[in-house]
């Protein structure tokens, strides 16, 4: 069997396993990741089960660039029906844990049914073990990657969920070397509703790619791609000296920071909480992900005041959650509420838009006894603890543990919650965009910024709020990412991984010649796959759709300008859409 491709089935139920090799055709097809997630998640979990039921299956996968010398082949996804929003749903982190899954000889490993009672899988070169969890049931997700060895171990490493998956929170994470976290839709609870607290994964395999002809000289143009850009990835570039809270600056100033909760798009307080801040008031080393040669994460501390905590962020996407969402005017009291999120594993994202909803919900008068409730702007151990009411799924916060979309239909706040699909926004307010907005509303898990990254080309195109002309560009980019996210590598990458450096890295790990034409048919086929499986749990183009505030209520930037989506352009933009992606006028798949 080619183990490079091996893929493990576990039955939590019958306690058994099997395995298969993924036949080679397949691979070269959808290439791995994304695109072999998406075909088996299709094909695999039955229509309209219930996502934290026995049925669904949770899809951890590598690309065939994970584990290799190729530069941040670190990072592995996760596919699954999402609890969250009921749709399609894929994550991905970095760290080491991948590297460790294809040390133990998969490239994939299918989770289904349920285990009686809570347990973790010890997964090494010989073996495959359901252990006994109940010890660590409970135990934080730093505290089970202690409890499990990880840190004492080189040769091991392990994905794992914290109370809240235990508690099928819906915003639940599988997090993995402590601060690394695969969220958004909720995998979390899905390992949680499987009694599977976490996965161990061993062993010293190395892909057979990295002997590969030709690979060594690919993997040496990419690092000098990478050296002529130093302003990106030098010693002093973004990446390693500022990181992704840089991207507060650029946010606010274009009037895209999601304030108080979408009601602005800039704080006044941004200098509080930029990269600046995070330098000057908590950086403690710079540390990066398993052959990562940029070591863009932050090793961050407060070591005294209400705020105590240690942890490796708060990124961008926190900083604009906390920070921006719930106006918090302080990086230590945000880096506090990022570890919390860590440890419990829940997105930080949805918890920062959760929490900013609550507060404006109360703020209008719209909760039940809103003037009791203890939450508001800037108030970070108010949110604090109405974090923990969401994990511990008490009071008014097992509602919100439920999701935006629970929250905004048994308490009819539609007129101003945020979420499409049922998952919250991500950092960037879709009113200051037009084709990254686009992406938003057709990413079959929601408004992540993740699935085009079109937001970070198009806040530099002189016509960024023009409507026409946006959609093929926008396509491009989405191709682009579906690559990244099958192959798989971090897309802090993305800029040297022109089209054509992208066919190379395709015709040197399968020997087999391709055009760009040949790889965007690949990957409309993936993404349509995704489609597919939305399609068939009942969402159509209305799902698409920007929440109705969107549509109707303008902000303005720090320059006055007004900025707003309308309706007509934004929907011919997703005629658009469909159009190209060779979907019939209602979206659906042909
Ligand atoms: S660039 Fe940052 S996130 Fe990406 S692999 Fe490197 S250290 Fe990890």
């Amino acid at each position: 069997m080619n183990v490079d491709y091996r893929l493990l089935r576990v039955d939590l139920t019958k306690r058994k396993t099997e395995t298969e090799e993924i036949p080679l055709e397949v691979i070269k097809k959808y290439i791995g990741g994304k695109g072999i997630g998406s075909k088996y998640l299709l094909e695999e979990i039955e229509p309209k089960i219930d996502p934290l039921g026995p049925k669904n299956k949770i899809l951890f996968v590598a690309g065939p660039l994970t584990a290799t010398y190729f530069p941040t082949s670190n990072r592995y996804g996760i596919l699954y029906k999402s609890p969250l929003t009921g749709t399609y749903a894929e994550s991905y982190s970095g760290g080491g844990a991948a590297q460790k899954m294809r040390a133990a000889g998969y490239f994939m490993v299918i989770i289904g049914g349920k285990s009686s009672t809570p347990i973790y899988l010890n997964i090494t070169e010989s073996k495959v073990e359901f252990k006994d969890a109940s010890e660590i049931w409970g135990k934080d997700t730093i505290e089970t990657y202690h409890y499990l060895g990880a840190d004492a171990r080189r040769d091991l490493d392990i994905m794992c969920i914290g109370p809240a998956g235990e508690n099928l929170v819906k915003i639940a994470n599988v997090q993995n070397n402590q601060h690394h976290s695969a969220g958004r839709c909720g995998p979390g609870a899905v390992m949680g509703s499987k009694n599977l607290k976490a996965i161990v994964f061993s062993g010293n395999r190395k892909p057979s790619l990295n002997r590969k002809k030709g690979f060594k000289e690919l993997v040496q143009k990419i690092l000098q791609k990478l050296r002529d850009l130093p302003h990106l990835y030098g010693s002093e570039g973004v990446y390693k000296k500022l990181g992704t809270p840089s991207i507060v600056d650029w946010t606010n100033e274009l009037g895209c920071f999601p304030t108080r909760y979408f009601t602005a798009g800039y704080s006044e307080y941004s200098e509080n909480f930029n990269a600046q801040a995070l330098i000057e008031q908590i950086l403690v080393k710079r540390v990066g992900c398993w052959n990562c040669p940029f070591t863009c994460g932050k090793y961050t501390e407060v070591k005294e005041g209400p705020y105590v905590c240690a942890l490796e962020g708060p990124e961008y996407e926190t900083i604009a959650a906390f920070g921006g969402m719930c106006d918090v005017r302080d990086i230590k009291a945000i880096a506090m509420l990022n570890e919390y999120c860590d440890r419990v594993g829940i997105d930080t994202i949805s918890a920062g838009s959760l929490c900013g909803l609550a507060i404006e919900a109360k703020r209008r008068g719209r909760l039940p006894n809103s003037d009791k409730l203890k939450i508001d702007y800037n108030k970070p151990l108010e949110i604090l603890e109405f974090l923990k009411d969401i994990v511990n799924k008490r009071g008014l916060g097992a509602d919100f543990a439920m999701g935006t979309k629970y929250v905004t239909e048994k308490y009819h706040l539609e007129d101003f919650a945020m979420h499409i699909k049922g998952l919250d926004f991500a950092g960037y307010d879709p009113r200051a965009f037009r084709g990254f907005t686009t992406s938003y509303g057709v990413s079959p898990e929601g408004p992540t910024h993740l699935r085009s990254a079109f937001h970070s080309i198009e806040k530099d195109l002189p016509d960024y709020l023009e409507y026409e002309g946006k959609v093929a560009k926008m396509i491009d980019y989405e191709d682009k990412m579906a690559l990244i996210d099958s192959l798989i590598v971090c897309k802090f990458i993305r800029t040297v991984l022109d089209w054509n450096t992208l066919i190379e890295i395709y015709q040197t790990i399968f020997d087999k010649r391709i055009s760009k034409e040949g790889l965007k048919a690949i990957t409309t086929e993936i993404i349509t796959l995704s489609r597919k499986f939305n399609i068939r749990e009942g969402f159509s183009c209305k799902d698409d759709q920007m929440p109705e505030r969107v549509y109707k209520e303008k902000i303005i930037n720090r320059y006055g300008v007004e900025l707003g989506l309308d309706y007509e352009k934004y929907n011919k933009m997703l005629d658009e859409y469909y159009k190209f992606r060779g979907w019939d006028k209602n979206g659906i798949p042909k």
